[in-house]
């Protein structure tokens, strides 16, 4: 790569050089503030449009690298369970489903489980790619984040969680809809073990996902503009025959009426984050000490409630 290929954007290269029309446009994309956008510049803004700010959405792998410390992380390794129980077919096999998401995605599952730094503390963290069949939640995805939650356990790591999904997977039916129990018993343990638990919302995070798991967490984050919701505003609309506002069910709507605690950055999630865990952190070494005087003036309360 010379100085003229590394600096100079492909429509002024193409002055010096012919390119097949095929090459140009692999190298542009578009963003939903309808500008052309040339992919190397979304990159290097991790992803975000240079022009609107707009938040793209992340590969696990992305994912890590932008936000462990360095971009060091190693993933940790869960157990697949038997794929598509249920026979499912409808307009295409769930197997063949399966086998197009994982070649697109290089995973067995939408869920990726890593651990490796935040401002020096050691973390244990889970993404989502919504490439694999909408980031949807099943089984191997329940498998995913209690192996992440377990390792978070043993190891004293906190646990950070960022999702992106459109719910529970409908090809496992039942099966993916008992993951919410099983997911929320999970972060229950994490409670138990004084195990800081966040959760970042990245676009979009609905259905199923938003109603266990995603709400469960100590501290709520989005990254700006996020869809966060249950059902669709379309349902939400029909059902309550109103109009809907038109920022409803996005992060700083949610933010305003007490849904999540922060809508920050990508950027800065990384900084934010390890300093709310060093907080967290040493907020828990007190409480673990004066359990028993907290436990009473929690009673006194109540006392003088009643
Ligand atoms: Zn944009």
């Amino acid at each position: 790569m010379n100085w003229i290929s590394k600096f100079i954007k492909p429509k002024i290269k193409s002055l010096f050089k012919k390119r097949s029309l095929k090459n140009e446009e692999t190298l542009w994309t578009t963003c939903g503030c309808k500008n052309l956008i040339y992919k190397e510049d979304l990159k290097s803004n991790l992803n975000c449009c240079p022009k609107c700010g707009a938040h793209h959405k992340l590969s696990c792998k992305e994912r890590f690298k932008i936000f462990f410390d360095n971009g060091e992380y190693e993933t940790i390794d869960a157990p697949v369970p038997y794929d598509d129980p249920l026979n499912f077919v409808d307009n295409k096999k769930y197997t063949d489903r399966l086998k197009t998401a994982r070649k697109l995605t290089q995973q067995d599952d939408a869920v990726s489980i890593a651990t490796g730094k935040v401002q020096n503390i050691k973390v244990v963290v889970g993404a989502q790619d919504f490439r694999f069949i909408g980031g949807s939640f099943g089984a191997a995805s329940g498998e995913a984040f209690i192996a992440g939650v377990q390792h978070s356990i043993e190891n004293k790591m906190p646990f950070i969680f960022f999702s992106c999904s459109g719910g529970q997977r409908m090809m496992e039916s039942s099966i993916a809809l008992m993951q919410m129990s099983r997911t929320s018993l999970a972060v229950n343990e994490l409670k138990k073990n004084k195990i800081p638990y966040i959760v970042v919302f990245t676009d979009p995070t609905t259905g199923g996902v938003t109603a266990s798991w995603a709400m469960l967490g100590d501290i709520l984050i989005s990254e700006p503009k996020a869809t966060i919701g249950f059902a669709g505003r379309r349902v939400i609309q029909n059902t309550v025959r109103e109009t809907l506002p038109e920022e409803f069910q996005t992060a700083e709507y949610v933010k305003d009426h007490g849904g999540i605690d922060l809508v920050v950055e990508r950027k800065y999630l990384n900084s934010t984050i390890g300093t709310l865990l060093s907080v967290l952190l040493k907020k828990t070494e007190i409480e673990s000490k004066t359990e028993t005087t907290n436990v009473v003036s929690i009673d006194k309360n109540l006392q003088s409630a009643s």
